[in-house]
Order: structure tokens, then C-alpha cells, then sequence
């Protein structure tokens, strides 16, 4: 994780956020390529689940909503961890994740086994952030930064549904930011108190909600593993009922081996939430939230399965999966390669002159101009061409054009292929093409 950090930093994926005043707790900022990264993986999200779809619909909902929408969604009551703290280190732990945790002055140790450990007992926490909305900070004012963008799209099923004039099953997805005032933020983007979320709320007959729950587990594996994740690092989890929510009927994990001290942890959650967040959302609003099944003429509320997937948790265990070292055949120097898949990568070629006379640069630069109209490229004529090449496996860019003295003769170039290595010849006027038909899915 240490050298992933460094080479994020390094290179303009991720930086730390405020770094020159020192930092703010667990709030990062994506540079020039990781908001490129992370945009294609939200784009590849929404063009599955919404655009390829005809029975989805996407929302981008408000951050700030009426401060009930928390009372009915019961997060103000119960959107708690249970927090620890030690009376000797002052460290801060959740009582529910203690066997996953180091005590700050005895690492071998966890939380309250060191016998100089004195941990209070746990108390509620609640991780929603609180504000006020309006000029007076007093209760009646009270808003609080969204925890899940879920809520959103509940409150608006019904204008979505009689807008689109969509029929049940349906579902409406968002991408968006959510907030939690996390006790133990950590492990880089893993866990952060700003993070995004990309959610789905898929509206189904009571009655159908099981069979819909598993056809939904099964397409978000699917997703996961047209990322380029590898299979032997991707395994469900299924909740045991002490990790299930009361009123939820089914619950799996998509879990991503991060490696190292981590492990398997979730990066996406499919959840059968029975039909819960409607009732209580009828309850608290007074405002019917039915379905009006016209050929049955019968009204009734739908459940709902949801599958909720972090965009930040998923970038990073795109980047832990391609994050390889590697001695190269007949080279002493050893080589860092992020493996993007080609449609995730920040930059799709990077486009050299081999030397800088001749007129390779002019030929490069412009070669580089018209493809940039169509994929993101780097022009790079410093270094050595082996340097230039190194530059662009540790960023993942799958292919390097490489503009040399036969060009001049015949308008061809040379394109190499990140991992393989493999070098072939094409001409100049093909290279768009080539570029684009690898890194369409
Ligand atoms: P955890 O048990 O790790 O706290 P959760 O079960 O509370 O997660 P959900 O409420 O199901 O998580 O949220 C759905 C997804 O949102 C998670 O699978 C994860 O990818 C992402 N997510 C949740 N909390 C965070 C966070 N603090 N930082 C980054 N991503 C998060």
C-alpha cells in the first residue's frame, strides 16, 4: 500500500487533501490521471446500469435534504457505531472492529490486550455530519450532510416513475457524494469521511424481491469483473444475522482482496430491503408512496433490492489489482506497471519522437494533436525512450507510439504494448483506429 501511495502521489492520482497545511483526517483530492480513472470507472457504471438499460432510470439528487428524510430512514436514531475509547493512548477504536485493529503503543498488540490498555465501554456514535441550513444555528435548523445517496432516490420514486412512465420492475440509479464521520477512517481511499457512492434501487412486486435479489448479486460480479479484477480476489459474503439490518431480508457483500494486513474486505453491498424504505418514507411523509399496477388494478408498495458500490473503494482496488514490479527479459532494471484495463486507463497512448531532430518532434507533436481528438494521449520527448517508456507502464497507458527515421520513409510508426511488450510496425494514418478498437469494450 506504501509504494501505491507513493506512486499515486508521484504521478497525480491521489494526493492528500490540504497536504501544505498537514493535512485533513482521511479526505483525499484525485490529481490530473485519478480523476480520470475514477471518471471512466463512474462512466463505465453508468453506461451499464443506466444508459444500456431500458429499465433504469438515472437522478442526481441533493445532498441536503429535509432533515426527516433521516428520522424515516432511521439513521438519525440508529446510524451509530460503537466507539472505544483508551484512557492511556487517547486512541479511538470501534468496538466492533477491534480484532482488525493495532494499539497505537503496542502494535503487536490489539486494543485492550496490552495490559496498560484501558478502554471505556462503547458508546453510540452517530457518523451522519450535522449543519445548519439558513443564517440561525439552532435545532429547527439542523441539516445533515447525506450519508448514503439512497434516500434521494426513494423520495422520488414516484415523480420518477410517473415521468418515465416506467412500469415495475425498475430501477433508478445515482452517482453522487456521501459523508460519514467515520471513527476509524484509514487505509488510503478505503475508508474516508468524503467518498463517493454509486447506487442502485431496483422496484420490484413483493413476492419477486428474492429471485430479483439473486439475478442482481449476479450482474454486479459480472460489473466487478469486466473492471479486469481478478477472479481469485473477488468473493461474496454472504451477512450472518447479527450483520443484517432488521429489516432486510438478504444481504451479500462483494468483497476485493486488497492483500497486506486487509485482506478480503466489501466494496459493494446487494441488498433486499423488503419494502422498508417506502413505508416508513409513507409514514413519516404522510404522502403515499403506491404502486398502481394498472392491468392487476391493485395498488401496492414495491420492494426494493439495492446494490450500493463505493467509486472510491473500487478505484483503489482497481489500482491494488493492477499494481505489478517486474524484471523485464534482458533487462537489468526492473519495471512498475499498473495493468489498467485499457478502457479504465487515464491516458490510452503516449506518443514519443525517437530522438528530437529529423523532424520527429514535428511529425509526433502533430500525429499526437489529431489522436488527442479522439482519446486522451501524452506527447513526452524527454528522456531516453526507455525512460519514456517506463513513465507510461507506471500510469498504465497500454500503448507507446514511438516516431523514428522509417517514418519520414513511409508513415509508419512503431506501437508497443504495455504488457506484452510487443512491438509492430503500422502506419501513422491507422493508429486511431488500432487505439480505439483495443479499448472499447
Ligand atoms: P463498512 O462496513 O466498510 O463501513 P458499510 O457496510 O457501512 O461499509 P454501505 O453502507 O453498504 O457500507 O455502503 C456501500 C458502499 O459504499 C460500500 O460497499 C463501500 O464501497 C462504500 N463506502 C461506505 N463507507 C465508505 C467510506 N467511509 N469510505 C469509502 N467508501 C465507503
Amino acid at each position: 500500500m506504501d509504494k501505491l501511495v507513493s506512486l499515486c502521489k508521484r504521478h497525480g492520482f491521489i494526493f492528500q487533501s490540504s497536504e501544505i497545511y498537514g493535512g485533513t483526517g482521511s479526505v483525499w483530492d484525485y490529481g490530473p490521471l485519478g480523476v480520470e480513472l475514477k471518471r471512466n470507472i463512474k462512466d463505465h457504471w453508468w453506461r451499464v446500469m443506466v444508459q444500456s438499460r431500458d429499465d433504469i432510470e438515472g437522478l442526481d439528487a441533493a445532498i441536503l435534504m429535509h432533515p426527516r428524510v433521516w428520522e424515516a430512514s432511521g439513521h438519525v436514531a440508529g446510524f451509530t457505531d460503537p466507539l472505544v475509547d483508551c484512557k492511556t493512548c487517547k486512541g479511538r477504536f470501534r468496538a466492533d472492529k477491534l480484532e482488525d485493529a493495532r494499539c497505537p503503543q503496542k502494535p503487536s498488540k490489539r486494543p485492550g490486550e496490552w495490559e496498560a490498555c484501558a478502554l471505556t465501554p462503547p458508546r453510540q456514535f452517530n457518523l451522519m455530519f450535522k449543519t445548519f441550513m439558513g443564517p440561525l444555528e439552532e435545532s429547527a435548523s439542523v441539516v445533515y450532510l447525506r450519508p448514503e445517496t439512497a434516500q434521494g432516490i426513494y423520495v422520488n420514486f414516484l415523480n420518477v416513475q410517473q415521468s418515465t412512465r416506467q412500469k415495475i420492475p425498475f430501477g433508478i440509479a445515482q452517482i453522487g457524494k456521501a459523508f460519514r464521520n467515520e471513527i476509524t477512517p484509514g487505509n488510503f481511499i478505503f475508508r474516508t469521511r468524503e467518498f463517493e457512492q454509486m447506487e442502485m434501487q431496483f422496484f420490484v412486486e413483493p413476492g419477486t424481491d428474492m429471485a430479483w435479489f439473486e439475478t442482481w448479486k449476479a450482474e454486479r460480479m459480472a460489473w466487478h469483473l469486466s473492471l479486469g479484477l481478478d477472479p481469485d480476489r473477488l468473493q461474496y459474503h454472504q451477512h450472518t444475522n447479527e450483520e443484517l439490518a432488521h429489516y432486510a431480508r438478504a444481504a451479500y457483500d462483494v468483497q476485493f482482496d486488497f492483500g497486506g494486513s486487509l485482506g478480503f474486505q466489501e466494496i459493494e453491498g446487494v441488498h433486499n430491503r423488503g419494502d422498508f424504505d417506502l413505508t416508513r418514507h409513507q409514514e413519516y411523509s404522510g404522502k403515499k408512496l403506491e404502486y398502481f399496477d394498472q392491468p392487476n388494478n391493485r395498488r401496492y408498495v414495491p420492494c426494493v433490492v439495492e446494490t450500493s458500490v463505493g467509486a472510491d473503494r473500487v478505484t483503489l482496488a482497481v489500482l491494488v489489482n493492477s499494481y505489478r514490479e517486474e524484471i523485464v527479459e534482458g533487462e537489468t532494471e526492473g519495471r512498475t506497471v499498473l495493468g489498467l484495463h485499457p478502457a479504465l486507463a487515464p491516458i490510452k497512448a503516449g506518443v514519443f519522437p525517437l530522438v528530437k531532430k529529423d523532424g520527429m518532434p514535428e511529425f509526433a507533436t502533430k500525429l499526437a494533436a489529431d489522436l488527442r481528438s479522439r482519446i486522451p494521449v501524452f506527447y513526452d520527448e524527454s528522456g531516453s525512450i526507455g525512460r519514456r517508456y517506463r513513465r507510461q507502464d507506471e500510469v498504465g497507458t497500454p500503448f507507446c507510439i514511438t516516431v523514428d527515421g522509417q517514418t519520414a520513409v513511409d508513415q509508419t510508426v512503431t506501437i508497443r504494448e504495455r504488457d506484452s511488450l510487443r512491438q509492430e510496425r503500422i502506419s501513422a494514418a491507422s493508429v486511431s483506429e488500432y487505439i480505439v478498437t483495443r479499448i472499447d469494450r
